[in-house]
């Protein structure tokens, strides 16, 4: 492809609301336009790097024995009021209905639409296991659309879901489909981690998040030093404290009532009191379909919503802002109505003289005891993981990273297919639910993801599996006409070795070349200038991972760079 005809506008600056690399560069650099909050256009570079993730995805999914089906985008409400999602999706569910009035919507996921397509067709035992997939565009009304690909509201994502006679089968597809993922992204040339995810209110332990590291994802991962042990956040297991079994009173202050007018948030307390957080019960509030939960934690800790979620068995969980008899910020554990749950997490067991809320306005509780003041028999892991937590499972020490999430493996049981009858004939003739998995990768976000992690000031550092192209031919001085037909001939030469290959023939000066080189992001660029070949017959490769100039003869120019390429296309970076 010849530079002057590739249309790849590109900016010299950022649009004002692009804040992280990936979203600045493909601005920048002319592969996407906005055309609406959360909506994009992909322009030729883009859509070249989405073919070429979405082509390692489907030769490993292949490969792992999955079929690529193509389900509609539009989907009927009927199928999503069988599940209950119909109610349950909320408003990132786009709705839409026809000229007849009928209800669909634009598929955010398409648990339904398979689960109704695999019941009407699959019956017997004999047709089991199923593993379906399909690539392609998604909708879903995010509240807060942002970083460019990173959170579209239109997206390209592949999602896949396997149907199973019996658990067993099912964990064999999801470890196949796991192994799959695995390699899906070393083969992309990113550097990431699986971790332990969130399971909901399925439960379980087989949900794993694939995720790219990176300093601007919004994930926070931790990963144990010596077990290995990696996690979101959200679920790590933390090592349970239990220096104080009996949770008995562990210092002699005086309970005593104090005024703390206006006083609501930990922080306030601490300095209106001149106390230390870890002094503070932070005490919060909660609305549940078990009834009204307090969460009890010390006050320089966060609390999980995910673990009390589960701790309490509730499915659903809303912070209570103090409407009703609640004089929200001064709630504590002394004199709690009965009806409340009270619910703590391990960190508040050594705590001793402590100050909490005292369930009236303007009133906290100093010298607060446990045992004495407060009734509590049990605690439990409740807490986001912290710097000095040790990891649940060997007590080592943890590291905490940063992620975006590119993939998810998720074992959903019989969750859809109970709901939407999707049932087989078993070996002997009874009826059974098939148990399911869904698999998803944000293909789009997989580009994002990958400049996060691979770009410097001047642009985009593809790893070669991803890049729009793999090399650029830059011949530096238009008016040498030794350095123009050099030019033209190794481009054809590459081209002729099956390398994807653009030429620079553009006549401007040789800083607006290595400039869009650079920014664009090609992976080896082959610089020809006058001086080189006068000077010997030299030429330079410049590798843009690493910055770094090669100088060869132009006679081995085009053997060495099709050895990097081919190289490079293995990908190879490893999960740890
Ligand atoms: P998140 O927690 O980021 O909202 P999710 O749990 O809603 O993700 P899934 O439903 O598991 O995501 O979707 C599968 C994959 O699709 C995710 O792993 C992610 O890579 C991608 N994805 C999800 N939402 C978006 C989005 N708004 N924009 C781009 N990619 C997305
Ligand atoms: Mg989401």
């Amino acid at each position: 492809m010849l530079m002057s005809r590739l249309h790849i506008p590109t900016l010299k600056d950022a649009p004002k609301e692009a804040e992280i690399p990936s979203h600045i560069l493909l601005t920048r650099g002319g592969y996407i336009r906005k055309e609406a909050a959360g909506i994009y256009s992909y322009l030729p570079l883009a859509v070249r790097v989405l073919h070429k993730i979405s082509r390692i995805v489907r030769e490993e999914l292949d490969r792992a024995g999955a079929q690529e089906v193509l389900l509609p985008t539009i989907q009927p409400s009927e199928l999503w009021a069988e599940s209950g999602r119909w109610e349950q999706y909320g408003p990132e569910l786009l709705r839409v209905s026809d000229r007849k009035n009928n209800d669909f919507c634009y598929a955010p996921t398409a648990e339904e639409v398979i689960t109704a397509l695999v019941r009407r067709d699959v019956k017997s035992w004999r047709q089991l296991p199923v593993n379906l997939y399909q690539v392609g565009t998604k909708f879903r009304d995010e509240i807060r659309p942002r970083a460019g690909l990173m959170r579209g509201r239109e997206f390209i994502m592949k999602d896949g879901y396997s149907f199973d006679v019996d658990d067993e089968a099912a964990g064999k597809s999801y470890d196949a489909m796991f192994d799959a993922y695995h390699r899906i992204f070393e083969r992309c040339g990113l550097a990431f981690r699986p971790v332990e995810a969130d399971t909901g209110a399925i439960g379980g332990s087989r949900s794993h998040e694939f995720q790219v590291l990176a300093e601007t994802g919004e994930d926070s991962i931790v990963s144990c030093k010596s077990c290995n042990y990696t996690a979101n956040v959200e679920k790590a297991e933390i090592a349970r404290a239990h220096a104080n079994p009996e949770l008995a009173a562990q210092g002699e202050a005086e309970l005593t009532l104090v005024d703390t007018p206006g006083q609501k948030r930990v922080e306030d307390v601490a300095a209106f009191l001149k106390v230390k957080k870890k002094k503070i019960m932070k005490s919060l509030l909660f609305d549940s379909d078990k009834g009204p939960v307090l969460a009890l934690i010390r006050g320089d800790y966060e609390l999980n919503d995910l673990k009390l979620k589960a701790v309490v068995g509730a499915s659903e969980l809303t912070l209570n802002e103090g409407k009703g008899d609640w004089e929200h910020g001064f709630i504590g554990p002394i004199n709690t109505p009965g009806s409340v749950t009270i619910v703590a997490d391990d960190s508040v067991r050594n705590l001793a003289d402590f100050v909490c809320g005292a369930n009236a306005a303007d009133k906290h509780y100093t010298g607060v005891n446990l045992g004495r003041d407060v009734a509590l028999t049990e605690t439990h892991d409740l807490r986001v993981a912290k710097n000095k937590d040790r990891c649940g499972r060997c007590q080592g020490t943890f590291q905490f990273f940063r992620g975006i999430e590119v993939g998810h493996v998720f074992f959903l049981g019989t969750k859809y297919s109970k709901a939407m009858k999707c049932t087989y004939l078993d070996q002997e003739g009874s009826d059974r639910e098939m148990v399911m998995g869904c698999y998803g990768i944000g293909v789009s976000r997989i580009m994002a993801a990958a400049i996060e992690q691979n770009h410097d000031k001047w642009g985009m550092q593809w790893p070669v599996p991803l890049a729009p192209y793999e090399a650029l031919v830059l011949p530096l001085n238009n008016d040498d006409e030794a350095v123009v037909e050099t030019g033209k001939r190794l481009y054809r030469e590459l081209q002729d070795a099956g390398i994807e290959v653009v030429l620079d023939d553009r006549d401007i000066r040789p800083g607006g070349k290595f400039k869009d080189g650079d920014l664009v992001g090609f992976p080896y660029q082959l610089v020809i200038g006058s001086r080189g070949l006068q000077g010997g017959g030299m030429v330079e490769i410049k590798d843009r991972k690493t910055n770094e100039k090669l100088s060869v003869p132009v006679a081995e120019a085009v053997e060495k760079l099709v050895g990097l390429v081919i190289a490079g296309r293995q990908g190879g970076q490893t999960g740890g």
